[in-house]
């Protein structure tokens, strides 16, 4: 826009009407240059722009010609003049990650009760449904199998849990409410052997959180809790009612929070793996959309493979993705125009976006935006069959060769617009010949992805859960769900079943053992 709303304030009919010819001229050129800009980004939706499907009117409905290559996008990174948002300092995190109340500006609410309110202990309603008395067989110095009678309790707890049943051939939930008892036995050695519930040494980056077999929510039920909490996107309290209303459990949303977490730790020694196979891909897809924590600005990124999706929150830097892929990625990288991917060799440009881009110059007031809209997407679309058809069939010559003399023409028409005086234009131009060899490697191998709408799926649904929960509230949580996406999310990949594994990697973690690794996942889930 070339008039501000200050120069818009101060032209009054008098003034205009009394301006000389030329200046009123100028004006009126002027006038038509605003308005024109303005009609085009109301008509900016979409299917022609960076902006994501959600800010759509919802009349607007997608046409059923759609093609496959709208994928949503959720922040606008292609600029590489845009200035990084990581510079801002950490704040520190409110103490108690427990409600979810979102952030106001300026002026924070505090975090949980008042100092005075009662608390919500818990009374012991539930029948005990089962009693387990942890004796231990043999004596810890000699060996010698000890005699359970002569066992003293000397202390317990109490697991609520949930166990899949069947009747008459139909699977259904039972809550079960079991009894764990400890104590000690003595040899006939003389050396005094205590049973007690298993625990995790502490780690560092979760001191404050505790992870051991005393805990009174089971593996399964927290493996269900993380299942409503981010797979189906519900609040703390959303979940806290599904769980009094359907299984008559009632947890308060500090345990429930607490459980979150707890999983999070749980699978944090997974990431290594998911990392290394990042690290070895032939093919990655990366994305990053903004992420908020307690109303301070972050980057979700995302890293996909056919096989592998790594989620990663924290800022949006070239140390961010150094730190993942090191010095040396030596796959095909397939990304946005963001400059901080520039670094890599090997890498693949999405079609999919400069798609939307083009459509959406063609929609433009602008004779010349038209124009250069049209040419790119007739060029696109004629590529894009050369290379359908080169994977059915490879040509006898390299595409590269085939189409050389209308690279270089389409090259020319790149240079011509990169000084255009329509914003769009220009922008679109300068983006094909800064990452050119980026976008036409695909003409020579032909069976590299086209778009990067895989990347962009996989953030699509972590995008909607922090709509909801306008994002997270601590460090902690920020990492636990940055982790449990990353599991979640490569376990739907690989077909297996994300809940019982999450189960059986908090159960094994709890007791502190090493968690169970994702290959074997798929080895048991195949069984
Ligand atoms: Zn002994």
């Amino acid at each position: 826009m070339k008039l501000s709303e200050t120069d818009l304030r101060q032209l009054n009919k008098d003034w205009v009407l009394g301006l000389q010819p030329a200046h009123k001229d100028r004006l009126l050129l002027t006038l038509i240059d605003d308005l024109r800009e303005a009609r085009e980004s109301l008509a900016a939706n979409s299917n022609n722009s960076s902006r994501p499907p959600r800010s759509d009117v919802p009349w607007l409905s997608a046409s059923p010609t759609e093609p496959q290559t709208t994928a949503p996008q959720e922040s606008s990174p292609e600029d590489e003049n845009k200035a990084d948002t990581d510079a801002k300092t950490k704040k520190p995190a409110p103490s108690s990650p427990s409600a979810q109340t979102p952030p106001q500006a300026g002026n924070k609410p505090k975090v949980g009760h008042q100092v005075g309110t009662p608390g919500h202990g818990r009374a012991l309603t539930l029948p005990v449904s089962a009693t387990h008395v942890h004796i231990p067989s043999h004596c810890a110095v000699c060996g010698e199998a000890l005699d359970a009678n002569n066992f003293h309790a000397q202390g317990g707890h109490y697991v609520l849990d949930i166990i899949i049943t069947q009747h008459l051939g139909l699977e259904g939930i039972s809550v079960i409410h079991e009894k764990h008892i400890y104590g000690e036995i003595a040899c006939t050695c003389g050396h005094l052997n205590h049973s007690v519930p298993g625990s995790c040494p502490d780690e560092s980056s979760w001191e404050k959180l505790s992870m051991n077999e005393r805990g009174l929510v089971g593996p399964v039920l927290a493996s269900l809790i993380v299942c409503l909490a981010q797979r189906m996107r519900q609040t703390r309290r959303q979940t806290q009612e599904f769980l009094h209303d359907w299984l008559g459990i009632d947890l308060s949303t500090s345990t429930i929070n607490r459980c979150i977490h707890e999983a999070g730790r749980a699978v944090e020694p997974l990431e290594e793996e998911l990392v290394k196979e990042i690290k070895e891909a032939v093919q990655l897809g990366a994305d990053e959309t903004t992420w908020k924590e307690w109303g301070l600005l972050l980057w979700l990124w995302v890293f996909i493979t056919p096989t592998v999706c790594l989620y990663l929150i924290g800022n949006r830097s070239k140390e961010q993705l150094a730190n993942l892929l090191g010095e040396q990625f030596n796959g095909w990288l397939m990304s946005d125009g963001y400059r901080v991917y520039r670094e890599y060799k090997n890498r693949l440009r999405c079609w999919a976006h400069i798609t939307r881009k083009a459509r959406g110059l063609e929609e433009a007031f602008n004779a010349e935006a038209v124009d250069f809209g049209k040419q790119v997407n007739q060029w696109l679309e004629k590529l894009m069959q050369a290379i359908y058809k080169a994977r059915e069939s490879p040509p006898q010559i390299c595409l590269t060769i085939t189409f050389a003399a209308e690279l270089a023409a389409f090259k020319q028409l790149c240079e011509r617009h990169r000084d255009s005086e329509h914003e769009k234009t220009r922008a679109l131009a300068r983006e094909f010949l800064l990452d050119w060899d980026a976008f036409w490697v695909v003409l020579k191998y032909p069976y590299l992805p086209l778009t990067n709408n895989e990347a962009e799926r996989a953030l699509r649904h972590w995008v909607i859960a922090r709509l909801i929960s306008q994002g997270t509230r601590t460090e902690q949580g920020t990492r636990a769900f940055g982790l449990l996406a990353s599991v979640i999310e490569t376990c739907r990949m690989r077909k297996i079943l994300p809940w019982p594994y999450l189960a059986k990697v908090i159960a094994e973690r709890r007791k502190g053992n090493p968690a169970p690794s994702l290959a074997s996942a798929a080895i048991s889930a195949s069984k």
